[in-house]
């Protein structure tokens, strides 16, 4: 799966993030958990598509062109799954993860609750549940409604409450593996059935990740066989895509 990895805000300038306990900055907070997400969802087999590449990065130069951005990168790159990180902010005593999504039923609300599940019980945290952001916040969260892919915005923890604070400053990594572990492993190597001992399989999955070839309908890709002029225009032509163009 190709999944855009979404550190929340941006370092400074327009769109930075809640402050919470001794300081902390929601926008650092996001970083380092998406940054080890990006990590773990690589080692999995997973390719990861991230919004801030750098701790210092800025998208945008207000909250609306920030977001905007965002949700630029996740549909140009042709993603899979949007994952948004954030966290939390309220009175002291507000604590919790919540996961939000913009309508029930769909692949986005599967990985939500996986996500939700598998962050309360690694971390400890209130589980305040999986939420629409429509009925619970009354509002259309840009991102979620926006990318092409199925997306969801998890808040981790509040930043302003000192135990969820205190977590997400020390363990960052223990985030992104709660959440890592909810997309699981790739599971299969390749897609076609006669590709495993030939020169080009790498080349070979990396087209077929980026949806620029396809195979036969029998799995197979037939490494060795010629190609029409309608199959080289199609391949050609999905590139471009990629592109962009
Ligand atoms: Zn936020």
């Amino acid at each position: 799966m190709k999944i855009c990895v979404d550190a929340g805000h941006n370092y400074s300038g327009g769109d930075t993030g809640a402050v919470g306990v001794g300081g902390l900055k929601e926008q650092d907070i996001t970083f380092a958990i998406a940054d080890k997400l990006r990590e773990a969802l690589i080692a999995n087999g997973h390719q990861v598509v991230m919004t801030r590449n750098n701790l210092t990065d800025n998208l945008g130069t207000d909250a609306s062109s920030s977001l905007r951005e965002r949700v630029r990168i996740a549909n140009n790159n042709r993603c899979d799954f949007f994952i948004s990180i954030h966290c939390n902010s309220g009175v002291a005593i507000a604590n919790g993860t919540e996961v939000l999504i913009s309508a029930r039923g769909g692949v986005a609300e599967s990985y939500a609750n996986a996500v939700q599940d598998a962050i309360v019980n690694r971390m400890g945290t209130m589980n305040r549940g999986v939420r629409v952001d429509t009925e619970y916040l009354g509002i259309r969260l840009y991102v979620l409604h926006n990318t092409n892919c199925p997306a969801i915005l998890i808040e981790t923890g509040f930043i302003s409450n000192n135990d969820d604070a205190a977590k997400l400053n020390e363990q960052p990594e223990d985030f992104a593996l709660a959440i890592a572990s909810a997309f699981g492993a790739r599971t299969e190597e390749s897609r076609f059935t006669d590709t495993d001992e030939h020169w080009a399989k790498i080349h070979i999955d990396k087209l077929e990740a980026y949806g620029i070839v396809n195979g036969y309908e029998d799995g197979t890709f037939r490494p060795d066989e010629p190609i029409t002029r309608g199959e080289a225009a199609a391949m050609v032509s999905n590139a471009l895509s990629v592109l962009g163009k």
